[in-house]
């Protein structure tokens, strides 16, 4: 059982001092995305009698989650699925009643491929992002090298940093496994996630466990043996438990974001709604301004912003130069994913995997494949296969400036080449995404913290999404969720049922 932590008494005593009249209060949410949507969703479950607008610059809701159908293939234009290690995402599921629409990964398949020399390369199981739960498949395993199999062995004997520095997460796991091993299994790892050089990330922003790890235990290799102690493989499958915490949506993406719309009172969503300005009411509240076809002026008693911070930045401009100066400084990456449908019979590999990652070091032009039909259900027709790939690396800048054609040719010669395919596609679909990842830089928890300092000095403002505390997407409805649970403290609804509510799961 979990308890929400984040509703402080001096919040609710403030607040409670000028709570409003017997208007209904107003709350706004800015951006459509799964992090709007979980805020929405979260103020009507708590106070079903406040009025929410969820203001949505686009056509659609979902911002990055969207799936198409296309020839009989079901497509992700963005994430594909998510992990349910943290309560929040099958807690909002149990909720909204669509648990029973998640799949899990194929559990007969629970491994994954990293290229080595061109070739695909099973990675050693056990391997976690960079702790080795196993001993023997690194022992094996051909994509190290015997010094660079040395070299990770002897991360049981390195010594724990003691410094206050911050370390990137390249000089975090080049310390402790060296070079080699940083090389051609976490860089590929990770920069398939974030879409960037893992030179640039903090590791205290993006994976604080394994600065636990190393503190509790002193070495990753000794942490991940004590915390997987000769884990059995997985009915019979040849990789760890990673992978079985994965689900996704059978119907994909677009069904979660509906299931979640269609719980919100009518005349709650506002489609093709780009807010321009925020600026503060001189009496309590905030107007927004509308633009679009409506140029109109909307007046709040609280509002969510709940869009990438350089989008926020530009609506907030006039609120708070230093918060600005702050959230002008978190960047994104951006990634292209082309997703190609060919018949089983065009692919000579086994495809036995869920999929590949592909580190720097082999100069190509993509991150990483998803062999999606194979990882999940209903993805593509009866023999057929669909795979997903992430265009980018260090050979490519300005991916979403590329055209389809270019995209499109980018990603079929790599697959030829990595899964021995003959033949064009049957079917081909790409999206872009400019700002879909925020890229957690050094120093990125100080930079938050200077931004939460700004906003706690302004009543009914509240900032929420993936750059702030975390991109995956149990992250954003944890951030969305608690960013209306702060408002209702705020405007003095609903504190009791808020601050003692607790997640059933
Ligand atoms: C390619 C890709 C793949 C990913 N894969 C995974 C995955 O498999 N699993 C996982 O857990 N996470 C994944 N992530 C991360 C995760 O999907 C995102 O962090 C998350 O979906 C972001 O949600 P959000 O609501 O915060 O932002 P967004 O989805 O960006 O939504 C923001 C919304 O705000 C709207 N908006 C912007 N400006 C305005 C304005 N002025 N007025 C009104 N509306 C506005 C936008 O139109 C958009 O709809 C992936 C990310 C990317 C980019």
């Amino acid at each position: 059982m979990v308890l929400r932590n984040n509703l402080s008494t001096t919040a609710v005593n403030r607040t409670r001092a000028r709570r409003p009249t017997d208007r209904k209060p107003l709350v706004a949410i800015v951006g459509g995305g799964i992090t709007g949507l979980a805020a929405a969703h979260r103020l009507v479950e708590l106070e079903p009698s406040i009025q929410v607008k969820l203001l949505e610059a686009g056509p659609r809701l979902g911002g990055v989650l969207d799936s198409v159908t296309q020839d009989g293939f079901l497509l992700e234009c963005g994430a594909d699925n998510f992990i349910t290690s943290s309560p929040e995402i099958i807690d909002l599921c149990r909720r909204i009643g669509f648990e029973d629409q998640l799949a899990r990964t194929n559990p007969s398949l629970r491994q994954a491929f990293v290229v080595n020399k061109g070739k695909l390369c099973k990675i050693p199981q056990g391997f976690v992002v960079m702790a080795p739960s196993k001993i023997w498949p690194m022992i094996t395993t051909p994509i190290l090298s015997p010094l660079g199999k040395l070299r990770l062995a002897w991360e049981y004997f390195v010594r724990t940093k003691t410094e206050k520095t911050e370390e990137s997460l390249a000089e975090f796991s080049k310390r402790r496994f060296g070079r080699e091993v940083y090389e051609h299994l976490i860089q590929p790892l990770v920069g398939s996630i974030y879409a960037t050089d893992p030179d640039q990330l903090s590791l205290k922003a993006t994976l604080p466990q394994f600065i636990e790890i190393e503190r509790e235990h002193g070495s990753l290799v000794r942490g991940a043996l004590r915390q997987h102690p000769r884990q059995p493989a997985q009915n019979g499958a040849n990789s760890g438990a990673p992978y079985s915490l994965f689900v996704a949506p059978r119907g994909g993406m677009s069904t979660f974001v509906e299931a979640i719309s269609v719980e919100l009172p009518e005349g709650t969503i506002q489609l093709n709604s780009p807010v321009e300005h925020i600026t503060k009411s001189s009496s309590n509240g905030w107007y927004l301004s509308l633009g679009g076809d409506q140029r109109r002026s909307l007046k709040v008693d609280a509002v969510i912003v709940a869009t990438p911070a350089t989008y926020a930045a530009e609506m907030l401009s006039s609120v708070d130069h230093e918060m600005i100066l702050q959230l002008r400084t978190i960047s994104y990456s951006s990634s292209a994913i082309v997703s190609l449908g060919y018949l089983r019979e065009q692919i000579a590999h086994p495809l036995d995997g869920l999929g590949f990652v592909v580190p720097s070091v082999e100069c190509r032009k993509i991150l990483s494949g998803t062999f999606s039909s194979i990882k999940y259900p209903g993805r593509a027709p009866e023999g057929h296969v669909l795979i997903r790939v992430f265009v980018g690396g260090p050979n490519l800048s300005d991916i979403c400036s590329l055209s389809d054609k270019k995209l499109c040719t980018i990603a079929t010669d790599e697959l030829r080449q990595l899964l021995a395919i003959h033949g064009q596609p049957t079917t081909h679909h790409i999206s872009r995404h400019a700002t879909g990842m925020p890229q957690y830089r050094l120093r990125h928890g100080d930079v938050v913290k200077k931004i939460e300092s700004r906003t706690a000095n302004l009543a009914g403002l509240e900032l929420a999404g993936n750059s702030y505390h975390g991109v995956g997407i149990p992250n954003c409805i944890q951030s969305g969720e608690q960013a209306a649970e702060r408002v209702l403290v705020e405007l003095g609804v609903s504190t009791t049922k808020a601050a003692n509510r607790q997640l059933t799961g």
